[in-house]
């Protein structure tokens, strides 16, 4: 075979890729921590070490195994800084004669990675990371072209058959419904307990030290001595095993609820391993129906059934979204929004109970699960009337796991309904009510989720209220939101007015809450 470099991402590594299957002396493998990827967002400081660390692993894991392995740390004096000069180098190394990469997942990089393939001087070419269960063009081509919106249920089902995951013999699904969402909405009260958290724990300090004599700018903690991120697939079973036994059977109920003696509750963490592709959805989604299967009073189909939709559903829909619409859906801002993100993004230091909770968890933890990222920090946002690019850059650093094909779609389409309802029929957002009902961050909050306009009303509900005064006309023919706006529309005009003037008094004061 021609000498061939092959090019490995921080979130390519999938050691069981079908490249890793035979020893060939003619390939090496290139494997590069650059400024070109640390910089362009300010990364969480876990989710930095993370992905060194994982790629480090996977280097040793191929050297071991025989492989040629070309690897530049951060802080190498050779290491030029991004993909395309650190290639060149090893082409001269090694005489390389082709040069082939997995196709990436960001649209970025992606555009990056060909352009480079096609300069390069060497024949090239692109090859499947072979993680996703559909193509890149699978969601596109599942829907009309000319759809207004594209509903991720109907690709579930297709997804549910084609995978034949929770089906029935006569290719009926499983519980006789397709979709148990109505039955995961409980809040949790202590009972029963969260499980203990399932993470593998090491020290990363001599790797972050090197991070910061780089001088790598990040945000958050870094949690480097107890470090509790999978970086190799090992890791990454152990973790799903712990999660399918411990998690899973109240997963469903308690999907939706947030309390602050547990930054998880019953939520499996798995999306750091899946996203840098430790895991495969399939194996994920296996593992989960095969315990229903095994034991469905344990492992109850609601619960199941709604974890399997996370993996098989929303990360395939949202990734397809994302490559039918890039590069345009990055800068969408459908609601006209345009306010800067408060300081306390940064610093987690809020009187807001519940935002300082969810905000104060994600730097220090770099995860927060899905409510509090949608019906806390997103609704937050939204309501306030935040510039989406900036919520989007903040969510793209902030979680152990954004990587911008499953960012991107969640925060602009689902969190801040930019895309005109393209990904999401209505916009999700909530007042101190919602909040007050799925968690315990009301009780003892400086505010009061009660009152909407007084000095310490919640800040959540004026702009709650104003968020559907100002955009009535908008949504006031949407069957699915109809009432929250109708409610608005018909308060009287002095109640109005109240609302319009403590909003516009949060929004002039955002630093300050
Ligand atoms: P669990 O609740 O245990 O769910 C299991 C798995 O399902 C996750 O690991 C994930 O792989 C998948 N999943 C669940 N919901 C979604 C979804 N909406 N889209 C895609 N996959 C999903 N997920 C990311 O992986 N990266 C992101 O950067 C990201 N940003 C988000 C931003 C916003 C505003 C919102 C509302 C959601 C975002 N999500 C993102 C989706 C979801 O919140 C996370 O996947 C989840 O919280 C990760 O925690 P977990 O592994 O404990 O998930
Ligand atoms: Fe959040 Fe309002 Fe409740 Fe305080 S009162 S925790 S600000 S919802």
């Amino acid at each position: 075979m021609a000498r061939t470099v092959r090019l490995i991402l921080g979130d390519q590594l999938n050691p069981e890729h079908s490249w890793f299957g035979r020893v060939d002396p003619s390939v090496t493998y290139a494997l590069m921590e650059v400024r070109s990827e640390t910089d362009y967002v300010v990364h969480h400081a876990q989710k930095v070490i993370a992905v060194f660390a994982g790629m480090r692993r996977l280097a040793q894991q191929l050297r071991k195994a025989g492989h040629a392995v070309r690897y530049f740390r951060i802080g190498d004096d050779d290491n030029l800084q991004n993909f395309g000069d650190n290639l060149r180098t090893v082409f001269r190394e090694t005489g390389a004669e082709r040069f082939e990469w997995q196709e990436p997942d960001e649209w970025r990089l992606d555009r990056d990675l060909r352009a480079f393939g096609q300069d390069c001087g060497l024949p090239s070419a692109c090859v499947s990371s072979e993680h996703f269960l559909d193509a890149r063009g699978g969601v596109a081509a599942h829907f009309q072209k000319d759809a207004k919106r594209w509903l991720m249920e109907s690709y579930y089902r297709v997804m549910r058959v084609r995978t034949r995951l929770l089906m029935d013999a006569d290719g009926a699904p499983l519980g006789g419904k397709w979709n148990f969402d109505h039955d995961n909405r409980k809040p949790w009260k202590g009972e029963p307990p969260a499980p203990k958290p399932w993470d593998v724990t090491h020290d990363h300090s001599a790797l972050w030290e090197e991070v910061r004599a780089a001088g790598v700018k990040t945000m958050g903690s870094p949690s480097a001595q107890d470090f509790p991120w999978p970086v190799d697939r090992q890791e990454a079973l152990a973790q799903l095993k712990a999660f399918i036994t411990r998690g899973l059977p109240d997963f469903g109920d308690y999907e939706d609820a947030m309390h602050t003696s547990s930054d998880r509750l019953f939520h499996s963490r798995l999306s750091f391993a899946l996203n840098v592709k430790l895991l495969s959805p399939l194996e994920v989604a296996r593992a989960a129906a095969e315990a229903h299967a095994r034991n469905p009073s344990r492992h109850p189909i609601a619960a199941t059934e709604g974890f399997v939709r996370q993996i098989i559903g929303w990360r395939e829909y949202v990734r397809g979204v994302y490559w039918a619409k890039m590069p345009a859906y990055a800068s969408a801002n459908g609601l006209g929004h345009s306010l800067p993100l408060p300081a306390w993004f940064w610093t987690g230091k809020v009187r807001m109970n519940c935002m300082r909770h969810s905000v104060g968890q994600s730097l220090e933890t770099a995860y927060a699960h899905h409510i509090q990222r949608l019906m806390v920090i997103g609704s937050f946002c939204l309501t306030a009337g935040v510039d989406p690019a900036e919520v989007e850059r903040w969510y793209l650093g902030v979680y152990i796991d954004a990587f911008q094909w499953v960012e991107l779609p969640n925060v602009i389409g689902m969190s801040q309904h930019a895309d005109g309802g393209f990904l999401a029929s209505k916009p999700y957002c909530c007042a101190a009510s919602y909040v007050s009902k799925m968690s315990d961050y009301c009780s003892g909050c400086a505010y009061d989720p009660k009152d909407r306009t007084g000095p310490l009303a919640c800040p959540l509900n004026a702009l709650y209220w104003d968020f559907w005064l100002r955009h009535q006309d908008r949504f006031l023919n949407n069957p699915r939101i109809g009432m929250a706006v109708r409610q608005a529309a018909n308060m009287k005009p002095a109640e109005k007015a109240a609302v319009k003037k403590k909003a516009a008094e949060l929004r002039a004061g955002m630093d300050d809450l």
